[in-house]
């Protein structure tokens, strides 16, 4: 069972020397950052929304572990603001920031302030959706453009306090760069955004395939505890079961797909026929998803839901509206 027990605002500790942050109930820009310490030295697994909230992290496993109060290294699972806005965290100005090359560019094309100006300039629904998303919950003054220290390609191998650390960076499916965090030593694993409990999946790129490949990658190492980018801390049954609902999305998308029935109707059919998965949160979201399952079956490798940003707020704001309406069987719970 995913672990909701612990699922509570702060620090804990999750094997000897590893920790997790989380933020329920783990919305946007509320997503998860852990810390690995040894030897005397820090590093720090993604990064929060802003710097507030980043500095709350850090004084977090300051005062836990001394050793900690100076972060000397930090990896970027994706290039997704909340995950690495905070590093301009003052004090993460010394750290080597590993990325990987496409996480890199991204944060190059939209550094924070061109970012700022982006969401500031929408309108609509777009806006709407943007101002729901952020609600009051985050301050992006003090933010700049700073690159990451270490640019790598395919993973990279770390040494923190004379012990191994393995980051593997995946085929697109979350995003089109996805890292995962692995130290073998502890038996943890920081797996990003690509998996969490409690939630349908959000797909945002045309490849479900990668996603099972990088599930499979992270249960092969038998981890005690893996730490998702947003929601509970897991364990490997938790993976096997998010393996089996993957599966479920793909073959009930395929077998719409090849009777030749639209996206938007499959999509709709699927939401009647939930099964086992009625319960999840994010049902709206599953329009993306089903979108880039029929883009993978169709070969088209291209399309993804965020080439049309403002496009893609304005439809989650739409969805957000008419799918309750149609189904609130699936969101009588929240
Ligand atoms: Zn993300």
């Amino acid at each position: 069972m995913p672990d909701w027990k612990r699922y509570s605002t702060g620090l804990h500790r999750v094997s000897d020397k590893c920790y997790a942050y989380m933020q329920p109930p783990g919305n946007w820009g509320l997503n998860n950052t852990a810390f690995f310490v040894s030897g005397g030295e820090a590093l720090m697994m993604d990064t929060g929304c802003d710097i507030r909230l980043t500095d709350r992290m850090l004084d977090a496993i300051g005062e836990a572990e001394p050793a900690a109060s100076r972060v000397g290294t930090v990896v970027l699972t994706h290039w997704h603001v909340d995950h690495v806005h905070g590093i301009n965290a003052p004090r993460l100005r010394g750290s080597r920031v590993h990325a990987s090359r496409i996480c890199a560019n991204w944060m190059a094309n939209l550094p924070p302030r061109r970012w700022l100006e982006a969401i500031g300039s929408l309108e609509g629904d777009a806006r709407r959706q943007i101002e729901y998303l952020l609600g009051n919950k985050f301050d992006f003054t003090g933010l700049d453009y700073i690159p990451p220290t270490d640019v790598f390609e395919g993973g990279t191998e770390l040494e923190v306090g004379g012990c191994k650390v393995s980051v593997i960076e995946g085929k697109p499916c979350h995003t089109r760069s996805d890292n995962i965090v692995h130290i073998p030593e502890e038996g943890v694993v920081h797996g990003g955004d690509l998996v969490s409990a409690g939630r349908h999946v959000g797909l945002q790129y045309p490849f479900m395939e990668n996603l099972l490949e990088l599930v499979d990658l992270m249960l092969s190492w038998d981890a005690q505890v893996y730490i998702p980018g947003h929601g509970p801390l897991l364990d490997a049954r938790d993976l096997r079961d998010i393996r089996t609902y993957l599966q479920f999305m793909q073959s009930e998308a395929r077998r719409r797909y090849d009777a030749g029935i639209p996206v938007a109707a499959a999509t709709e059919d699927i939401l009647r026929n939930l099964g086992p998965y009625k319960g999840l949160r994010g049902a709206e979201n599953l329009f993306f998803t089903i979108k880039m399952l029929f883009c993978e079956f169709a070969g088209d490798t291209t399309d993804h839901v965020r080439r049309d940003y403002p496009g893609y707020l304005a439809k989650q704001w739409e969805l957000r509206k008419s799918v309750p309406r149609k189904f609130p069987e699936l969101f009588a719970q929240f």
